[in-house]
C-alpha cells in the first residue's frame, strides 16, 4: 500500500545517540511526528505515561497482542515493546511523516508490512566510543554496560538489512545526514506529484 506520508524507522545499539538525533529532528521538522510505543518496562526518572511510552502491565500487553493491536512487537533487554497500529497507519494515510525509534527486530518486522518504510541504522564511530558513551551516560552498572556491548555486536550486524546508515561521530554531521534522508524522501516523484499537484498539472505531467 502506498501511503502519502513517509514512515521512518530508526534503530541503533544503546549509546549510539539515536534518541538525541530523533529528538533534534523532531524539534526542527514539525512535519515529522513521533510514535509512542507501548512497553511493559516501568517508567524511569521523569518519564511520563503517554509521552515517552504507554507503560502497561504484562496483561494489558497480552490483550493488545491478542486483539491484533500491534504492527510489531519484540522483547528487548528483557521487556516487551510494541508499536500500535493506531500510532502509525492513520497518520501516514493522512500524509504525516511518522518516525519510529525501535529496535532492529521491530524495524525488520515493519519493513515486511510497510514495504516503503525507510530503515535507518545509527552506528557509533568505534567500540571505544560506544563504551565511553555508555559510561558517561551513568545510567548503567559496569555489568549492564558489558551486556549492552555484547548485544550491540549482534544488533550492529543487522545494519546490512537497512536502507541507510549514519555514523554518529559528530552530532551535527549525523543530524545533517538524518535530515538529508528525510528530505530526499520528500523529493521522490510520487511525493512531489502529490505535494506540487498544480505544478505537475500545469506542466502536463500525469
Ligand atoms: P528503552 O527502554 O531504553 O527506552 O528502550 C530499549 C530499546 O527498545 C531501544 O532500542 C528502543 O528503541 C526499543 N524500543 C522502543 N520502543 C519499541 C517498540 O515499539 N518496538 C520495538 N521493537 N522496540 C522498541
Amino acid at each position: 500500500m502506498d501511503y502519502p506520508g513517509n514512515l521512518f524507522v530508526v534503530a541503533a545499539p544503546s549509546g549510539a545517540g539515536k534518541s538525541s538525533l530523533v529528538k533534534a529532528l523532531l524539534e526542527l521538522d514539525s512535519q515529522v511526528q513521533p510514535s509512542v510505543s507501548h512497553t511493559t518496562r516501568p517508567p524511569r526518572g521523569q518519564e511520563k505515561h503517554g509521552r515517552e511510552y504507554y507503560f502497561v502491565s504484562e496483561q494489558e500487553f497480552d490483550q493488545m497482542v491478542l486483539a491484533d493491536g500491534f504492527v510489531e512487537w519484540a522483547f528487548v533487554h528483557g521487556n516487551r515493546y510494541g508499536t500500535s497500529k493506531r500510532a502509525i497507519e492513520e497518520r501516514i494515510a493522512r500524509g504525516a511523516d511518522v518516525i519510529l525509534e525501535i529496535d532492529y527486530q521491530g524495524a525488520l518486522q515493519i519493513k515486511r508490512i510497510f514495504a516503503n518504510a525507510v530503515l535507518i541504522f545509527i552506528l557509533p564511530p568505534s567500540w571505544d566510543e560506544l563504551r565511553s558513551r555508555l559510561q558517561r551516560r551513568g545510567e548503567d552498572s559496569p555489568d549492564t554496560i558489558d551486556l549492552r556491548l555484547q548485544n550491540a555486536a549482534e544488533e550492529m550486524a543487522q545494519a546490512r538489512e537497512f536502507d541507510f546508515v549514519i555514523i554518529n561521530e559528530l552530532f551535527e554531521r549525523a543530524l545533517f545526514d538524518l535530515k538529508a534522508i528525510v528530505h530526499a524522501q520528500r523529493l521522490k516523484f510520487s511525493a512531489q506529484r502529490r505535494a506540487r499537484a498544480e505544478t505537475f498539472k500545469a506542466l502536463h505531467i500525469l
